[in-house]
Parts: C-alpha cells; structure tokens; sequence
C-alpha cells in the first residue's frame, strides 16, 4: 500500500484552487452579521435602545423587562437572516473559544411549539463548565461556573455551512464570582487605565472623560496543504512538527517574502477574509512572511475588547476555512525547527474620548507634555514590570521563540529610537534642577514631526526588540502567535494604570507644596526616566552581547514557561492586580495552576507522540534499509568480492544500526523521565520536570538521531512528509 505520504504528494497535482464568488465589494458586507448599534437601532424599542447604548458607553446596567425586549429584538434580526440557534460565546481559559447551542424553539405549558428567546437566556447561561480549566476554584467552591452577557461586544452570527447561530459575547465566571475565562479580567483592566489615564489627562484636558485602549494585532502563520498535514501525527496531535530534517533551502534566499501568494492560499485568504469582513473584522494587510509558506494578516486598529474577539474570531475562523481549501493554518508558534516561527504583534496605545492618541508625539509644548507622560510612564511601567510582562506571554510554544535566538528574546526590553533616546537624555540632564528655559525648549521641539519621519528614515526599525516605539504606539512583539491576545493585554493595562497612579500621587504632592503643575509633571517624568531607563535598548536584541549586558543591568532573563510564571505569585504582582481590581489572589493563584496545567499537558503530548512515532514511522523504514544493505554486503561477499566494495554500505549500516540504538535507548529513558515527572504532585515541580528532564533533556537529542536517519535511510520508504515537501510543494 502507498504511504500516506506518497498518497499526499501525488493528490497535489490534482488539487485546484476552491474558487468563491469574490466580487462582493467589502463595505457591502462589511458587519453583515454584526448586531451593531445601527441595527440595534432597527430591531429596538426607543427604550430597549438607549439601555442598550447606556450599557455599551457607560457599563451601566439593564434591568430584566428590558433584556426581554433586547432579547426579541435580536432574536426578530436574527430569524430574518435564517438563525436557528443561539450560543453564549466565551473565551475560557483553555485559549480557544467555547460554545454551548441552544435552540429557541421552545414549548408551551399546553403543547405548542414556538420559538423564542427570552432576556433571562441572553444575561445568562449555565454551560456544563466542569471540563473548562478552574486552576482548582471550581473545585473548592462550586463545581459550576456561569455565563454572563457582555454588552460591550457586539453579538455576532456565525455562519458554518448551512448552519447559522447567534452568538452572544459573555464572561464566564464560578458561582462565586471567581473569573474563569480572558475577557473578564481584560475588561476590568480596561477600566483601571480608563480611570488612571483621565486622571492624568485632565492635567492638561479637563474634557477628557473617558480613555480607551487600543489594539491593532498583527497575525502570523503558516498554511500547508491538509493532506501533507495528515501524514504527520505530530502536527495533527500537538500543532507542530517534533521531528524533521532542514530542507536544503531554507528562507536564506527570503524569495518567498518578496513572492507572489500562491494560487490556492490566495483562494483560502479571500475566502477567510469575507467571512472576516462579515462578522466586522477589519482586515486591512495580507502579505507573505520571511519563511517559506509562513504569511501574515492585520487589521485596523480598534478599541483593545473588540480587537481580542475580533483575534480570536479570526483564529477560529482561519481553522475552518482552511480545511474547506483541503489546507492546514498552522498557528503554532514554532511548527518548524529551522525557520522563523510565528509570533503575534499586538501594536497598544490609548486614546481619549476627545479624540486624542496618547501615544501620538504632540505639536505644542502643552500636547508634547502630554505624550512625554504617557511616553514615559509606559517606558516605567515595563520597566517595573517586566516580569508580570513576561509571565503574561508565556507558553510552551512561545518558549521556541523566547530566549531560543529568535524572535524577540525572553528579556524585556523596549525601543525607542534613536530622537526620542536623545530627547529623554536633554532632559534628564536636567535632573535635580529647576525647569528653566531647556526645559521649554525641549517641550518645543516638533516630536510631531520630528519622530514619524525619524522612524522611517531610520531602515532597520528595530525588528528584534520585544516592545517597541513605532512613532504612535508601541508594538508589543513577544505574544505568541496562538495566545489569546487578553493576557497581554490584561498585563499591559493593569501596570499602565498602577504607574499612572502612582505617577499622578507623586505631581499631586509636589502640586501641593506649591509648584507650578507643569513645573511638577516635568520633574516626575525625569525621576521615571532615571529610574525605568534600565530597560531602554536600541541595539540587536537576539545576540549574546544583549544577553550579557542585560544581566549586567539585573534585567530578568527567564526563558522558560514554569519559571516565568512564578512572577504571578510574587507580592508585587498580587498587589498589582488585586489593588487594580483586576485579578484577586485567589484568581491569579488559580491562573498560575492552569497556565502550568497548560504547559504539562502540552509538553506531555509533544513526548508521546515522539515516543509513539519513534517506534510506529521512524524505527520501521530504517530496519528494512538496515535489511537492505545488509542483504548487499552479503550478496557483495557471496560473488566473492571484498572490501572495499562494500565498504560504502557498512559504512551507512553502522551509523544507521547506531542512530536506532540511539533512538531506542532514548525513548525508554524518556518514558522513565515522564513515569516519574507524572508521580510529582506539585504542578509547579511537575512542570519543571516536564520542562528539564524530558523536554531538555530528550527532545534535541532524539530529534537529532532522527533527523539524520531522515536523509541515510532511502527515500522511497521514509513514512514523515520531508520540510521540503510541506514547506514547498504546491
Ligand atoms: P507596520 O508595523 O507593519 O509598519 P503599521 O505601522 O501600519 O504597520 O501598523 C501596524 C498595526 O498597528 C496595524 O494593525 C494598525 O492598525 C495598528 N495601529 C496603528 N495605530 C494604532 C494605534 N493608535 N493603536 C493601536 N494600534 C495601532
Ligand atoms: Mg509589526
């Protein structure tokens, strides 16, 4: 029987292009299953209307009689475009999204059937969460959790085939209030900034009311073909190859950046992206990425809870469009060893309700004060935080980028160009002294000019830093391609809002001994830079130099998941969080078991599915080719010839015969390792001994006697896909 590798390989030929109707002009679709304020508009009472708009703008809560007539409204919508079903959409802590589908047929007290959707289903629902990951609160509490309705997204329909569900955005919590999902504490830091960052503002605008974050996340990953993807348990099972060869040609060439989009990818890009356009997903920018079959796409901007769904919407939706293509999207931070992995950029500023970017370098001397305090306050709070930062991005998939030279390093650091590095140098000079003309002039300069335009003069950008100025906002580089972008997010703002408050005591006191506001404001912000400056870097941040200097500096350097995540339990972090309102103790006690649970299981699967291929794909062909030469040495000395006519053959024996003993050795050592990783009670120790004694101390090294049998043993019996054939046959 053919291989399913063969099989994989012959069926490409056949395989066209899925070509869709795409001649739909984009702002004709656009939000076509987004129940927005507009359509809110249509379907609702003046009164169910404006609560509903309240509670969009100002948090402000809707009363029962009211959801009902919110409920009919949605429900009157959604019928009218063919929706049988409805769902509470949430975003458990699992990383992916999480549906339950009821239907609104419903029957009466005397037996007639009718369709309906009451309020009480919209606010809330009870999913059969015992399976969702609790960190142990459900456990100790109650062993339920519910769902609530989160008015500040909008419910959105999902079209999956023929089938289409109303989807109702919600925060899943425990009975005891204890947040179980990303979103929930995502809002709760939305609203710690918001506060923190108006009561800066109003120092230099008293008609600023409200700030919002924003985000503009930019998503890399690879997609190669289904069939291919088949052939390969380990891609199929844990989401990335542990074993394979390097091709012959990598991305040293970057033709495939520069290259036009293949034929069938593009059909699948068209194809996500309508869907994407419907559901009110931005999308702006496709293009290739630096490795082969790797690729990219991002929005516009918008305010950082919608972004979230929006990502994770887009990450689900990618999945299924793409098996309708016979592809794979791979969102996996590193699916191949050898060439760049995928990393998820999540570009953050503020903005203001006047209309303002925080982050956006000012005209006048009172706007450059402005930005200069949020400029800096960010630089700080990284600073202070890196951390938390770090912990917030950590995962057994990032783990291949961070700290493993490439990517963004596991050292924090942020960039910030080389007229902004001078700017804050002019003022810190001034250090201890009285604001006096070099102060204004600085406060004069043109930054609103000046930064932009220096930004992209300046050609290399800083690609390698994790956390960088980008003349706007700051590009946060070190998320991992399949992160739920909240955590990050979650981060972000809660220590932007502790040091926008501490910042904001720190003027208040000296305000009070009686100095000019401005005068004060500008003497904190030079305090920050001396203290926070530690963290500026403008050089290349994957060489060992950096690595070296930053340990110098006491930067942490924490390259792996089990470690990182300790900076969760740290006082400073539950003080953080906790006096933020953001996370309680109990909830980031929770967090911290669940992201080590993650890690456990994931590395866990990654060992046995290396153990089983070992003995089921890589073992078999390379016995029947030791067969092989064997037999030709015997058949070579049977005519009567000696050495050296078969000199060559014994010589690819012996280093196969020594690869398998390798292999064979190796992976029952392994199982030992894992036998009594598995025994450890305590999931921090167990993740650390996933993460140093079977990770670190097997993965490479059975990797390495595999990948060399992959080009000793002959081609036509090898069982794995080749990188060659999944990174670059069409
Ligand atoms: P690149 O980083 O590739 O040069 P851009 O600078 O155009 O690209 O923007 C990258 C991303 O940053 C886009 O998704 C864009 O929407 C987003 N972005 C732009 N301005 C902001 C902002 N004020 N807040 C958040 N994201 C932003
Ligand atoms: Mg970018």
């Amino acid at each position: 029987m053919e291989s399913l590798r063969v099989s994989a390989i012959n069926d490409l030929s056949t395989k066209s292009p899925v070509i869709l109707d795409g001649s739909a002009k984009i702002t004709a679709i656009f939000q076509e299953n987004v129940f927005t304020t507009r359509t809110a508009r249509e379907f609702l009472s003046d009164e169910a209307y404006k609560s509903l708009a309240g509670s969009i703008k100002g948090g402000k809560k809707i009363d029962r009689a009211v959801a009902n007539q919110i409920a009919a409204g949605l429900r009157q919508w959604a019928e009218l475009k063919g929706v049988t079903h409805y769902t509470h959409w949430f975003q458990p802590l699992t990383g992916s999204s999480a549906e339950k589908h009821d239907s609104f047929f419903a029957i009466k007290g005397d037996g007639t059937a009718i369709e309906q959707f009451e309020g009480d289903a919209l606010i809330q629902q009870e999913p059969d969460a015992s399976s969702f990951p609790s960190g142990g609160i459900r456990a100790t509490f109650e062993a339920r959790g519910y769902t609530a309705w989160d008015p500040s997204s909008p419910p959105f329909i999902m079209e999956i085939e023929t089938g289409k569900t109303l989807c109702i955005p919600t925060i899943f919590v425990s009975y005891t209030g204890e947040t179980l999902d990303y979103k929930a504490p995502l809002l709760k830091s939305l609203e710690a900034m918001n506060k923190a960052a108006v009561d800066v503002c109003n120092y230099f605008d008293k008609n600023v009311t409200k700030v919002i974050g924003t985000l503009g996340w930019e998503q890399e990953y690879f997609v190669i073909d289904e069939a291919l993807a088949n052939a390969r348990p380990d891609l199929v099972m844990s989401g990335r190859t542990v074993f394979g060869h390097p091709p012959a040609k990598g991305q040293q060439l970057e033709d495939h950046y520069f290259g036009s989009i293949p034929e069938r990818i593009y059909a699948f890009m068209r194809d996500y992206e309508t869907e994407c356009y419907k559901l009110g997903i931005p999308l702006k920018t496709r293009h290739n990425e630096v490795a082969p079959s790797q690729f990219e796409c991002a929005p516009i901007f918008e305010e950082i809870s919608l972004a979230v769904d929006h990502n994770t919407l887009l990450m689900d939706i990618m999945d299924r469009v793409a098996r309708r293509h016979k592809l794979r999207a791979l969102l996996h931070e590193k699916p191949f060893a050898g060439i760049n992995g995928s990393g998820k950029h999540n570009n953050w500023s503020m903005s203001t309700d006047t209309g303002v970017n925080l982050l956006a370098p000012g005209k006048t001397p009172k706007t450059n004060l402005m930005f200069l305090t949020f400029f800096v306050n960010t630089i700080k709070a990284v600073h202070d935080y890196a951390d938390v930062l770090r912990a917030s991005i950590a995962s057994s998939g990032n783990d291949h980028r961070l700290g493993a030279n490439e990517a963004p390093p596991a050292i924090i650091s942020v960039f910030i160009g080389e007229y902004l590095t001078k700017v804050l140098e002019d003022i810190k000079q001034r250090v201890g002294t009285k604001f006096d003309e070099q102060d204004e002039a600085i406060l004069k300069l043109d930054l609103h000019r000046s930064i932009p335009e220096l930004l992209l003069d300046n050609t290399d950008r800083n690609r390698t830093s994790p956390f960088a100025f980008t003349g706007n906002k700051f590009e946060f580089r070190a998320v991992g391609s399949a992160a739920n972008c909240a955590n990050a997010m979650t981060a972000l703002n809660t220590i932007m809002a502790e040091t926008l408050k501490n910042f904001k005591k720190e003027v208040d006191a000296l305000i009070e001994k009686g100095e000019k506001k401005e005068i004060a404001i500008m003497h904190v912000i030079r305090e920050y830079i001396v203290s926070g400056e530690k963290v500026l870097f403008e050089g290349n941040n994957y060489s060992d130099e950096w690595e070296a200097e930053a340990k110098k500096r006491g930067l942490p350097n924490v390259k792996t998941t089990p470690l990182a995540l300790d900076a969760l339990l740290t006082e400073k972090a539950k003080h953080l969080y906790e006096s933020n309102n953001v996370l309680t103790h109990i909830e980031l006690e929770a967090r911290h078991e669940i992201e080590l649970e993650k890690y456990v299981k994931k590395v866990q699967i990654e060992a046995r599915i290396m153990g089983e291929l070992c003995t089921s794909h890589i073992l078999p062909p390379a016995f029947k080719y030791q067969n092989t030469l064997i037999q030709n040495i015997i058949g070579i000395k049977e005519i009567g010839l000696k050495e050296p006519a078969f000199s060559n053959q014994k010589q690819i024996l012996e280093k196969i015969s020594e690869h398998i003993s390798q292999i064979s050795e190796q992976v029952s050592k392994m199982i030992e390792a894992r036998k009594k990783a598995n025994a450890l009670t305590d999931t921090r120790a167990k993740a650390i001994a996933y993460c140093d004694d079977i990770k670190g101390a097997f993965f490479d090294q059975i990797r390495y006697h595999v990948d060399k049998l992959e080009v000793l043993v002959d081609d036509s019996e090898w069982l794995l896909p080749k990188y060659r054939e999944i990174l670059f046959l069409r």
